[in-house]
């Protein structure tokens, strides 16, 4: 069961140390207190385990400081819709918004490889009034003597360049909790010119330390990508790992499915479960188009197809879109393929508007058929 306390309730409140101790007096009955610091007002969540069965729902809201209690379904208690669960979505981070409601372009490199590169890269990104990018420095490859990325000794130039064009927020994937560190220190060499959403990519999607360890740091929001081979409850239960950790700024992923149904694409598209995610989870969903297709490939119509899969994901609501691009994609150390080209840029933008606008009148549609919540 969730109780969602009055706003701003100091947890050194007298009313707050009442209800610590009513629950304290209640037997088979622990709970976890869970605060989130908003822009406007500090919003306190209790999370009771144990046999909650025994609870009456209206008994828990007279307690007090109570303003609402939720009982949940047994399945992502935390990053979950409950039924008559209307707590807002999403969160902010360094001043952009990632909810289930708007929409946020990570376009960028897949690896670092030159700092010529990244300024391109990012000086593309400004020109397009683009705040937020995608820049690898930590890159698991299939092959050990495959280009691992230039790791820390990168992150000095990505954090300056980044902040110097305007940057607001970077995915980066981690692959070890050392690499959190490592950002951390380099983000403050630097002044901090910039912010990171830490990635952690579908091969470590069930790695759960380490989803334990981004989970209890709330520094850095994440971008869990779904893993490529196991089901969707799997993935969404690797979320509730971050979240029941302490972290619930989380974006999930779609990238695509390992199987050779899906070829000649580099995996499955599996952009038909964007609506599913915002069905069971309060999650913004990111698309991710680049490694779904795998090349950079159009249809007779002239139309790539990473446009036409990212078009079918904003379409669907999606909520995020991590897409490759490469100034000069021949000589990329990772993914060149699939990277589009910087021309390409604006062309793209224009896209993902227009499939958003599209997206935007069938919400409207839906609504005045009175089927939307
Ligand atoms: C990536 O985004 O660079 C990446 C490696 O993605 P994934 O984990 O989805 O393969
Ligand atoms: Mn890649």
């Amino acid at each position: 069961m969730i109780l969602i306390l009055e706003a701003d309730l100091a947890e050194q409140s007298p009313v707050f140390q009442q209800l610590l101790t009513r629950l304290k007096a209640m037997s088979d009955i622990q709970y976890r207190i869970h605060q989130e610091q908003g822009t406007e007002q500090l919003l306190s969540e209790i999370y009771l385990i144990g046999n909650t069965k025994q609870l009456r729902v209206e008994d828990m809201e007279a307690l007090p400081g109570v303003k609402q209690a939720i009982r949940v379904s047994k399945e992502y208690r935390m990053l979950g819709r409950h039924s008559g669960d209307h707590r807002t979505q999403g969160f902010d981070y360094n001043g952009v918004h990632f909810g289930q409601d708007n929409l946020n372009v990570f376009a960028g490199l897949c690896a670092v490889d030159t700092p010529e590169h990244v300024e391109q890269m990012l000086k593309a990104l400004q020109e397009n009034g683009q705040v937020c990018t995608r820049m690898g420095a930590y890159k698991p490859r299939t092959s050990p003597y495959a280009f691992q990325g230039h790791g820390k000794a990168c992150l000095p130039y990505v954090f300056e360049l980044a902040g110097k064009y305007g940057m607001r927020v970077i995915a980066m994937e981690i692959l070890h909790e050392s690499h959190m560190d490592e950002i951390r220190e380099a983000l403050e060499k630097t002044g901090h010119p910039t912010g990171v959403m830490l990635q952690i990519g579908t091969r470590n999607t069930q790695n759960f330390e380490l989803l334990k360890a981004v989970g209890r740091q709330t520094e850095f929001p994440v971008l869990l990508k779904r893993g490529f081979g196991i089901t969707l409850e799997e993935s969404l239960n690797a979320a509730e790992y971050l979240a029941s950790e302490g972290n619930t700024k989380v974006v999930f992923g779609l990238r695509g499915m390992k199987t050779n149904l899906g070829d000649p694409h580099r995996n499955f598209v599996d952009f038909a479960q964007v609506p599913t995610v915002k069905r069971l989870t309060r999650m913004p969903v990111c698309i991710d188009p680049s490694h779904s297709v795998g090349n950079r490939d159009a249809g007779p119509d002239g139309i790539p197809e990473v446009f036409q899969v990212t078009a079918e994901g904003v379409v669907a609501g999606a909520n995020m879109i991590l897409v490759d691009f490469h100034p000069d994609p021949a000589t990329a150390l990772v993914d060149g393929p699939q990277a589009l080209l910087l021309k390409e840029l604006p062309w793209f933008l224009e896209d993902v508007r227009l499939a958003r606008e599209t997206y935007e009148e069938r919400v409207l549609l839906a609504a005045a058929q009175g089927v939307a919540e």
